[in-house]
């Protein structure tokens, strides 16, 4: 077929840009914030700008009965930057911080969610708000996405040699279920995004389920449930498989149905990763049967597991090195992984890390491939022991091992890798 007096595309959008037909715009366009001077205006920058200073995740603006209260979140830990914010001043604050998300303020008794765009010199991110009323007045989360998207690069997800090569081999399967595992906060969205990232491409259709959208990416169909007009996890689904996907990302199994659909899409050729907020691979396992897959259907879809943690990261310019006793309980702990003679690093403090000793986190990891072997025991649904068994014959080093690897590296504390694993 000949197409007759062929405009380019540039010519048609040129020409329906000129054209006086107006759409009203969608209700989620995130707002940039204009430059204002007026006091609350500029006190809410100054608490986001100084958030970012601080590499903190999230903002709490808290109510109290006396005085509000200021606290970062950064390296997974909450610290009260400050608790004097007078009352009166208070509600101000609130609002300002709705109104830089288009969110009703007059609306003080029933919790609110949005987003906006925070741009200055040389960054721009997305902050995700959430309002939440208290008995004392209302309390803002906001969260902190960065959308530079340098850390989503594989490299950056402390991925060990061997672990790197595994989890690009499951990057690179054709089809199948991939699923991240670990609890909230234990940076398994940022691996989801960096095996997203990694497989963005112009010849692939990557449609993504979220709740919510942490991080939006250029080139990836990003959805985002919607409980409050009743769109869930499970209606996306069924529409995004007649959308000719060729890889699907669910941002946390939560129900029987998705991960149905999850095992159902990964067995007709096409590549689904998910999360589900489980502790260990093994587990992951079990959490699916519970859900009612079936043992062999699940054996043939699985393609690999990753379950991760984060651990606060030493700071490199004051760690310092302490030798680690045979007869310590450290040393019989570490079992095997401990030889005499074995130095170890924990946190001091110095001037660039303010004084903390640590400055980021570190995620430790497991990677277990599901070989045939692993498959015909899947298939089995044998009981948790004997599929603990059955991954330790796998050869996959465990988290606490990842963990030991990067202590002897002087990444982090041994404590804090057995603290984690522990939980
Ligand atoms: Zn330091």
């Amino acid at each position: 077929m000949e197409i007759k007096n062929r405009k380019s595309f540039k010519e048609l959008f040129d020409a329906a840009k000129r054209s006086t037909t107006t759409y009203p715009a969608p209700i989620s366009v995130p707002v940039k914030i204009v430059n204002d001077h007026s006091p609350v205006v500029e006190l809410v920058n100054r608490i986001v700008e100084e958030a970012l200073v601080q590499n903190a995740s999230d903002i709490h603006v808290e109510p109290g009965t006396i005085a509000g209260r200021l606290r970062y979140r950064i390296d997974g830990k909450l610290e009260t930057v400050y608790d004097e914010i007078p009352m009166e001043l208070y509600s101000n604050v609130i609002s300002r911080i709705k109104i830089m998300c288009q969110l009703n303020i007059a609306e003080n008794r029933l919790p609110q969610d949005g987003r906006f765009s925070y741009e200055n010199i040389d960054k721009e991110i997305d902050v995700r708000v959430s309002i939440v009323p208290l008995i004392n007045g209302e309390k803002a989360v906001l969260r902190l996405l960065n959308r530079a998207g340098v850390f989503m690069d594989i490299d950056s997800l402390d991925f060990s040699v061997e672990n790197k090569a595994k989890f690009l081999g499951l990057c690179q399967e054709a089809s199948g279920a991939v699923i991240i595992a670990g609890p909230v906060n234990s940076g398994k969205t940022t691996t989801l995004y960096g095996a997203l990232h990694y497989l963005n491409n112009p010849a692939k259709n990557i449609v993504t389920i979220e709740d919510p959208v942490e991080y939006q990416l250029q080139g990836i169909n990003q959805v985002q449930v919607n409980t409050k007009i009743k769109l869930d996890f499970e209606d996306i689904l069924k529409a995004v498989l007649r959308q000719d996907y060729d890889v699907l990302a669910i941002g946390e199994v939560r129900s029987d149905e998705v991960s149905r659909m999850l095992v159902k899409s990964s067995l007709t050729g096409h590549l689904v990763f998910a999360t589900i907020h489980t502790s260990s691979a093994a587990k992951v396992i079990y959490r699916l049967l519970d859900m009612g897959i079936k043992p062999f259907l699940l054996a043939i879809a699985l393609k690999g597991i990753v379950a991760q943690r984060l651990v606060p990261r030493l700071c490199p310019h004051c760690c310092e090195a302490y030798d680690v006793l045979p007869e310590s309980q450290l040393a019989r702990r570490m079992g095997a992984d401990y030889e005499p003679g074995l130095w170890l690093y924990r946190r001091r403090g110095c001037e660039k890390c303010k004084g903390r000793g640590i400055k980021g986190r570190v995620a430790i990891q497991e990677v277990l491939m599901i070989d045939s072997e692993l498959q015909q025991c899947i298939s089995s649904r044998p009981p948790i022991g004997q599929l603990e068994e059955a991954i330790k014959n796998a050869a996959m080093k465990t988290m606490w091992e990842d963990g030991i690897e990067k202590a002897k590296e002087g990444l982090v504390e041994i404590q804090e890798v057995a603290r984690v694993c522990s939980e």
